[in-house]
């Protein structure tokens, strides 16, 4: 590997403290979560207890003011376990990063001290049945009467939605406006009219509660609402460039996860007299991987350079998620079939890796849109 160059000692003291919390906390009792559907409410708190939630805030809303590189050695070090069931990227690099950049004074210091700390759970409503990579085309509504908000509409596979207590909630507040006519609005989920539906049944991310959730009436101050009214597009285009960066520096964690046990197991692993790693084929297709995931480390760790220099576009974005997440699937794909049988059981991280990488093309926008954005931009007068 070529050496990283963007962490100082005290990132990789941070490190230590992430990956002894995720084998002491997490591993353990990752598959019991997976049958169950749904991580431990009480794993939330140890989290923030450990500094493992919103650890980029300032010292005032419970963080500790931490660089954006804090969140990427989470992120790699939950991907690094195979830990898929806890959600903090949600809560923490999407939750709260809305509420601390755009919240009113009041709405950041009554929630943001609770999510750093675990005691309330984030999870962002955007997808409907009908609308997912078209926001625009969310239904739910939210009419103001008086100082209220009445909310009435439905989302669909929300991470966090059972455990969480707080959603920012895209709605429609001019549905004639189209884009301009959608806003985000805090609901507290312990409102009248709010109800979690099921816990949705997933090829992967087993041991994430991702959801449906029900508005029937749900009454809001209009305190509650997130910025300005009809702002909603713009605050999520401006947060997505970083969203997928992680997205990105999770599934690379993967690639580099999948080869290192693709070649312990083919090293040991006898047919026809030889190991596997004595096939020419097998060397050839795990050297051509590690090429491929050589090149996207180094690429993935120049954006994050430049997300911290808040010069990240969102085109080297959308590149780099689409370029990692497209590799992920292809090298998990090719890896697990190094393993033969054993490849398809759970019991091995190679097989859950690959029924948990395929929702990466999918969600934070498809492989599909991340190309139009590219494409778009190429185009461009
Ligand atoms: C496990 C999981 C967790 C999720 N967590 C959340 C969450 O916490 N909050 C939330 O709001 N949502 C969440 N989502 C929803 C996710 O973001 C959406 O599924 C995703 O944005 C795609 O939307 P869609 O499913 O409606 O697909 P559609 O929009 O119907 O798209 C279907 C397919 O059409 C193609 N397509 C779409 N647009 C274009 C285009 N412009 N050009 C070419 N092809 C295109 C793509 O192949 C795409 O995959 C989650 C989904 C899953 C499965």
């Amino acid at each position: 590997m070529i050496p990283r160059t963007i962490f100082q000692p005290e990132h990789e003291q941070f490190r230590d403290a992430v990956r002894r919390f995720v084998e002491r906390e997490i591993t353990p009792h990752h598959e019991r979560w997976e049958d169950e559907g749904v991580v431990d409410r009480e794993l939330w708190k140890k989290a923030g207890e450990a500094g493992l939630l919103c650890p980029n805030l300032p010292e005032e809303y419970g963080g500790y003011g931490a660089d954006y590189l804090y969140n990427v050695i989470i992120i790699e070090e939950l991907a690094r376990a195979g830990a898929t069931g806890p959600a903090f990227s949600v809560h923490s690099d999407m939750v709260a990063t809305y509420i601390f950049a755009f919240g009113s004074e009041e709405q950041k210091q009554r929630w943001l001290p609770k999510m750093a700390s675990g005691e309330v759970i984030g999870a962002l409503g955007l997808t409907e049945p009908s609308a997912g990579s078209d926001l625009k085309g969310i239904r739910t509504r939210a009419i103001r009467e008086g100082d209220e908000y009445v909310i009435n509409g439905q989302k669909v596979y929300i991470s966090n939605g059972q455990l969480c207590g707080l959603i920012v909630l895209a709605c429609k507040t001019d549905p004639d406006a189209g884009a301009r006519g959608m806003s985000f609005i805090l609901v507290e989920t312990d409102r009248a009219g709010f109800t979690r539906g099921r816990n949705l049944k997933k090829i992967g991310l087993k041991a994430q509660d991702t959801s449906e959730l029900f508005f029937d009436n749900v009454r809001v101050p209009v305190s509650n609402l997130l910025g300005s009214e009809g702002n909603a597009f713009g605050m999520a285009m401006s947060k997505l460039a970083e969203e997928r960066l992680s997205i990105a520096v999770s599934a690379i964690t993967v690639v580099e996860n999948a080869l290192r046990w693709t070649i312990d197991y083919t090293k040991q692993r006898k047919a026809f007299g030889k190991t596997i790693s004595d096939f020419q084929n097998t060397r050839f297709k795990l050297a051509e991987l590690h090429g491929e995931a050589l090149a996207k480390r180094v690429f993935v760790d120049r954006c994050i350079e430049q997300h911290l220099k808040k010069e990240l576009s969102p085109v080297e974005a959308a590149a780099a998620k689409m370029l990692c997440t497209e590799l992920q699937c292809r090298a998990v794909d090719e890896c697990l079939q190094f393993f033969g049988g054993y490849g398809y059981m759970l019991e091995y991280p190679i097989a859950r890796a690959y029924i948990d990488s395929r929702i990466r093309r999918i969600a934070g926008g498809a492989s599909e849109v991340m190309r139009e954005i590219i494409g778009r931009d190429l185009f461009k007068d």
